[in-house]
């Protein structure tokens, strides 16, 4: 089973998704990597989802990415009285306080010391989802008068955004290390943090991850939109988490800082995810709306090489639709004769490596000999990387000996991935790739194809070989 498209689908798992059946019937639909969200569901949850991905990925014999996404430092308010909603008027001044207590109108609990460190006078705190914004006018060590901007209702533990402030906190919790250490040890693909502000905290996540797992950043601060360039320097992946980046960011920002994101990744050859809101409205309708169907199609036309589907695929009420829908999105898009120039509009020059001389030529060759496909051997996955950077037109087969590697792939623009032995020799490199190829109803009898791979085989790293060959 091959897709009908070039750009991916991740999708989130939840109590409404999560069981045998569904997760099988997602990937029939369309879903290229599944997401565990460690912001919600216990250990058994995740377990039972990882084992039912490996269970689908085997029988729709195609590899399925997983990704364990990390909550991060999500900043909350303490509880109040009687689990009391609080009302702040428009205007009106209230006193937000440090410490583990339950709070009331007089006194706000806040228990991070860590936005104390950062106060200062025209500060503003956003809570609930921006929902309610207040600015600070004073403060001392552990206290601190808000004038609300704002208005509206405060509840038990609502999320605290801080979009001005750089704060002194790893993005990595107690709680993140622990999910992390779970995470690797069921053997996940690829971890996503939450909440990343500087390149130092993807090399503390890198670091502790040790090569298990691809790692990758979660840009939804401002901080982290400044840092962008030092962050991708740590990079496997990244994700324009545009829910929180749009709590923190006005509104008309959002769709700037996803181009600005999208092109520094496409540059470097980093994949992207698009995420969150695509097809909200398909959490409790069959349909999504005329506004949802465009944003996917931008995303698209942009040339990210993921979208994300959130609450849709985990707990809204139409699941399959949603991934059905988005498929058919994006494959009515790669049919639309203006994608290609659009969503390889800033083309990224090779850099000065043997791989991205081979990556390039290889793109003019395939159009050049009107190849059918193209073919990479590769052991980590960054030979195919190297080509889905150069956005060819053609398909492209990654084959390679890692089912790591393969699964790491599902995630990225244009890449099938097969799990296959090395080849023996060049002849032998060139029947395989015909095999293979016509195996999936990417060649028949005399097409070309092009075969980029590393001798001697089996050796990562070594991308320096070019060759077109025939489908037998
Ligand atoms: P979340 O991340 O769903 O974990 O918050 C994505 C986002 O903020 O867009
Ligand atoms: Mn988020």
């Amino acid at each position: 089973m091959i897709r009908n498209r070039r750009t991916r689908i991740v999708a989130t798992l939840g109590p409404v998704s999560r069981d045998a059946d569904s997760v099988l019937e997602l990937s029939k639909t369309g879903v290229d990597v599944f997401r565990l969200n460690f912001s919600h569901g216990s250990y058994d949850d995740h377990q039972l989802a990882f084992d039912n991905v490996r269970a689908a990925e085997l029988a729709i014999g195609r590899p399925l990415g997983i990704l364990a996404d990390l909550q991060g430092p999500k900043i909350r308010l303490g509880k109040f009285k009687n689990g009391e909603k609080i009302k702040l008027e428009d205007g009106q001044n209230y006193r937000f306080e440090l410490g583990d207590f339950e709070g009331d109108i007089n006194r706000i609990p806040l228990p991070q010391p860590e936005i104390f460190a950062v106060m200062k006078k025209n500060l503003d705190l956003l809570i609930d989802d921006g929902k309610v914004r207040v600015r600070i006018v004073d403060f001392g060590k552990d206290w601190a008068d808000v004038k609300v901007i704002r208005g509206g209702f405060i509840s038990d533990r609502k999320g605290v955004n801080v979009p001005g402030a750089i704060l002194p906190i790893s993005a990595l919790t107690e709680k993140d290390r622990k999910d992390l250490n779970f995470a690797l040890d069921m053997g996940v693909d690829w971890v996503a943090l939450s909440f990343v502000q500087r390149a130092e905290d993807m090399a503390e996540l890198k670091q502790i991850v040790q090569g298990r797992a691809a790692c990758l950043a979660k840009i939804e601060k401002p901080a982290a939109l400044k840092n962008l360039e030092e962050i991708l320097d740590y990079c496997d992946g990244v994700m324009v988490a545009r829910g929180d980046l749009g709590v923190e960011l006005a509104p008309e920002e959002v769709p700037i800082a996803q181009k600005v994101i999208l092109r520094a990744a496409r540059k470097r050859g980093v994949p992207t995810i698009v995420a969150t809101q695509m097809l909200e409205s398909m959490i409790t309708s069959s349909t999504p709306t005329r506004a949802e169907a465009s944003d996917v199609a931008n995303a698209v036309y942009e040339g990210t090489d993921a979208l994300m589907l959130s609450a849709e695929t985990a707990s809204g009420d139409f699941p399959f639709e949603a991934v059905a829908v988005m498929s058919r999105i994006a494959e009515r898009v790669e049919k639309d004769p203006r994608w290609p120039e659009l969503m390889d509009a800033e083309h990224a020059d090779p850099e000065a490596e043997v791989s991205d001389a081979i990556s390039a030529a290889a793109r003019v060759a395939a159009n050049a000999s009107k190849a059918a496909c193209l073919v990479a051997f590769t052991d980590r996955g960054t030979t195919a990387l190297r080509i889905s950077r150069e956005r060819p037109l053609q398909p492209i087969l990654a084959l390679t000996p890692n089912p790591k590697s393969a699964r790491k792939l599902a995630l990225v623009w244009g890449l099938e991935s097969r799990v296959v032995r090395d080849p023996k020799s060049g002849s032998d490199m060139a029947k395989m790739a015909s095999q293979l190829t016509s195996g999936i109803g990417l060649t028949k009898t005399g097409d070309r194809i092009v075969v980029v791979a590393g001798v001697p085989f089996g050796t990562p790293g070594a991308t320096n070989l070019l060759r077109i060959a025939r489908a037998t």
